[in-house]
């Protein structure tokens, strides 16, 4: 990236900015500084040997950030200063990748790879491959977009075809340079990709910072990473020292437009060195090129050891085709590349003991048995408890009290009992009661016909209760802020809290005076459950925890209703006509909403102020002669397009509904109306108008 000349001439002009306190206050001066302290990041954080003292250094970003104060027209957009000055991301815009980000193959032993290499040659006819060798970082996968040698975008994976846009959070990461020479390559527009990390170390101290301020500790690194790239402020991001490596190219042109990766481009190895050369961290130095699967399997083991001490955690190999037109050649499926290959290295297993075995009672009564056992570290994670799924499981292994369990865990974050070592069993080993009483309430068990799962029925169980209320206030259902689990835990003992209901009756001034609560505290706690009374109906729906309904369903039905309590009225059939919802589904909506005690526990929350109306999120209505009715369209239309009918119910404050039911005020009927319409007839409650007569209403 920069040559011996180059950093000569920088380390000079740092020790010259550093001599004095007053530096001219000129735009050649601001220059100057950008100029340093982008080398100075890419010492610090690509090559991870910085220079200068950190001392020096924030003081060199506080002249800059003292000239571009004060003279804004200096200041650029690409600025070191800009890494974090964008503000809160409200919220994260789905992007397109310009080539689908697919996913790898797997394989697991050495016949894949000899597998993979005879399909490769396959394709490529009488030529050699060669092949590339890297590891597999297990981090979250990023996109970038540089254009004319500036970061125009980053993007998470997403679903491979559209990503998250995380362009300010990526901008708070030193490690990826926010201009790069890519023009140096006649490179005008560049999407690359990579993986963004946090070093094993730094990972480690975070959560030993978390336990000493009592603090839940992460998980893993991958999940952190993925998690931090996604918070809403960029200063978080930064603070929780991610990485990026950037590990391919995979799209490249020429201010003409012309794909370079066809023509000027030739090989995988030659664009990790555009990227390092780039300034970006890279796998580079790791890098090697193979000409046999033997080669390969050299490689592989190497790393089988290597990977326990290096920095960062990897989870496997990852196998390219060197030649970018062996690449082509070999194309992809839909959903991965032929030319690459993720080899994974074994799960990593360990002995322990089963100490005991704790019954735990889900929100929807669901009794689930987690083993304890023995803390055992594996993969980067001490295990002290995994969950037995039911009872079958416990008898289809043959799990005992005591025995020696065989666990497992692949990288993946949730630990799994193999099975148990007969071998080792020494006549302590006793069965696994499974218990026929509720461990909260002590209410007889039930086990319906064809579930492997026993439940408990109380409606008032308080183990229920606190998962439910756990689930209620969670991101993807009520999002209240400030009330996470050890609260409610906390309340529950306390008696603050019984039901559902009593969230938004707390006493708040009594809570002031409870041992870790502060004024901010409890504010922050009163600010969410407000927030909350005002959140879309679909979250209340999704809240309330109801059987097989998740987001999206909750999504579904809510666009169907104008009050939750429109549901009490609906019947299953009616509840199936909405796209989305199946008879299992239907059927657990239509028992939830004929229990007296949740009809009760509606119109509580509704008295206590939250929202159980369906309002049109944004109100484009030019006005309201329709406002609170619906309406739906059917048979050819003569007067105006489908598109042209919903504009027109919708800025008129009416609303329009997909399928016919209850919900449904009038049906409009064009030419050849066919099963919509005999359905509306048979619902008295729908009128069915001409398109005359509904121009008519508007009108
Ligand atoms: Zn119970």
């Amino acid at each position: 990236m920069y040559d011996t000349t180059q950093q000569n001439r920088l380390l000079e002009l740092t020790r010259k900015l550093l001599r004095t306190d007053t530096l001219p206050e000129t735009a050649h001066t601001a220059d100057e500084l950008r100029e340093v302290i982008n080398y100075h990041d890419w010492r610090y954080y690509v090559l991870s040997e910085p220079v200068i003292t950190d001392y020096e250094y924030d003081k060199l970003f506080s002249f800059l950030k003292q000239l571009e104060g004060k003279h804004p027209e200096w200041q650029t957009p690409d600025s070191p200063t800009q890494r974090v000055a964008r503000g809160l991301t409200e919220e994260f815009t789905p992007v397109p990748h310009l080539v689908s980000m697919l996913s790898l193959e797997n394989s697991y032993n050495e016949a894949d790879l000899y597998d993979f290499d005879r399909r490769v040659k396959e394709f490529i006819r009488h030529e050699t491959p060669e092949y590339c060798i890297e590891p597999k970082f297990d981090g979250s996968s990023i996109a970038l977009i540089y254009e004319n040698d500036r970061l125009v975008r980053a993007a998470t994976r997403g679903d491979g075809i559209m990503g998250d846009d995380i362009t300010n959070n990526a901008m708070a990461l030193s490690s990826i340079p926010l201009r790069a020479a890519f023009s140096k390559y006649g490179i005008y527009r560049v999407e690359i990709r990579g993986e963004v990390i946090i070093q094993r170390h730094i990972f480690e101290k975070m959560n030993e910072e978390r336990r000493a301020r009592g603090e839940k500790v992460y998980q893993n690194a991958r999940n952190t990473a993925s998690g931090s790239l996604r918070t809403k402020d960029p200063n978080e991001t930064r603070a929780r020292h991610l990485e990026a490596i950037m590990y391919h190219i995979s799209y490249a042109e020429d201010p003409q437009g012309n794909d370079l990766l066809a023509s000027r481009l030739t090989t995988h190895y030659q664009c990790v060195q555009i990227l390092h050369d780039c300034g970006f961290k890279t796998p580079l130095r790791e890098l090697r090129v193979c000409r046999s699967v033997s080669e390969l399997q050299d490689v592989i083991h190497e790393w089988n050891e290597r990977r326990h001490t290096f920095p960062i955690d990897t989870d496997g190999m990852v196998i390219k085709v060197n030649s970018l037109r062996h690449q082509q050649v070999c194309g992809s499926t839909a959903h991965h590349p032929r030319w690459a290959i993720a080899y994974k290295f074994a799960a990593r297993q360990a002995h322990s003991k089963l100490l005991k075995v704790e019954f735990q009672v889900g929100r929807t009564g669901a009794i689930t048995p987690v083993a304890k056992i023995e803390p055992v570290f594996l993969s980067g994670v001490t295990i002290s408890s995994i969950s037995l799924h039911n009872e079958d499981f416990i008898r289809e292994k043959d799990i005992k009290i005591n025995d020696t369990v065989i666990v497992e865990r692949a990288g993946e974050v949730i630990p799994y009992i193999v099975g148990v070592v007969e071998a080792l069993r020494d006549g302590s080993q006793v069965e696994i009661e499974f218990p026929r009483n509720c461990p909260s309430c002590n209410s007889a068990l039930v086990k319906p016909a064809g579930e492997a799962v026993w439940r408990c029925d109380n409606a008032d169980c308080p183990a229920q209760t606190e998962e439910r209320l756990i689930h209620f206030v969670s991101k993807d259902a009520m999002d209240i802020e400030g009330c996470g689990k050890e609260t409610i835990a906390s309340f529950i003992q306390l008696g603050l809290l019984k039901s559902i209901e009593d969230l938004y009756r707390l006493p708040y001034e009594h809570i002031r005076k409870l041992e870790g609560w502060k004024d901010k505290s409890v504010s922050n706690l009163k600010n969410g459950i407000e927030e909350s009374k005002k959140r879309p109906l679909w979250r209340l729906l999704h809240a309330l925890g109801i059987r097989h309904v998740g987001v999206t369903t909750s999504k579904d039905v809510a666009a169907h209703i104008q009050s939750i309590f429109d549901l009490e009225r609906m019947s299953i059939e009616q509840l199936m006509a909405i796209e989305g919802i199946g008879p299992k589904v239907a059927q657990s909506i239509y028992d939830f909403f004929h229990q007296p005690a949740n009809i009760r526990l509606l119109h509580e929350l509704k008295k206590l102020g939250v929202n159980t109306e369906n309002k049109p999120e944004h109100t484009a209505a030019k006005n309201n002669k329709l406002q609170g009715k619906t309406f739906l369209f059917t048979g050819t239309l003569k007067n105006f397009t489908r598109a042209r009918a919903k504009q027109l119910v919708e800025e008129n404050g009416g609303r329009l509904l997909s399928s016919v039911s209850a919900n449904l005020n009038y049906l409009v009927v064009g030419e050849d109306a066919g099963s919509k319409l005999a359905k509306a007839q048979k619902i008295p409650s729908i009128q069915i108008i001409s398109e005359e007569e509904f121009l008519q209403m508007i009108s």
